[in-house]
């Protein structure tokens, strides 16, 4: 086993939840509930997706997810969770306003050390 899979949330939880029978959504949602707060997201659906990964809920998304999916994610520059859309660099909104108060936090720090 590499280095991140120690970090998976997932090894806490029943593994059942991550293969959920054709239709059961709920299973789906609360598989997908974990994997948002995992650490190791980015690298465990970069390696699903490279090797074609037929079934089971991996990185927050479920197999007919990563079917749609044509590229390998790149990282989220806020919490380096996995970001499939080209061009954006956080992988949604939450992100994108804590990266906002972040530099906002700095540009004050530097405006009162001045
Ligand atoms: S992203 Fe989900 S499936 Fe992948 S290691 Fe984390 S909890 Fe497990
Ligand atoms: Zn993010």
């Amino acid at each position: 086993m590499s280095a991140w899979q120690d970090s998976a949330r997932c090894a806490e939880v029943d593994p059942e939840l991550f293969f959920p029978e054709l239709g059961d959504h709920q299973d789906a949602l609360d598989a997908k509930r974990v994997c948002a707060s995992c650490p190791v997201r980015f690298e465990c659906l970069t390696q699903a997706l490279q090797r074609r990964e037929q079934y089971g809920v991996w990185g927050g998304m479920s197999v007919v997810e990563r079917r749609a999916v044509t590229r390998l994610p790149h990282r989220c520059r806020q919490c380096s969770g996995p970001v499939l859309e080209a061009g954006h660099r956080y992988c949604g909104p939450d992100c994108q306003r804590t990266a906002r108060a972040v530099r906002r936090r700095e540009r004050q720090h530097v405006e009162w050390a001045a």
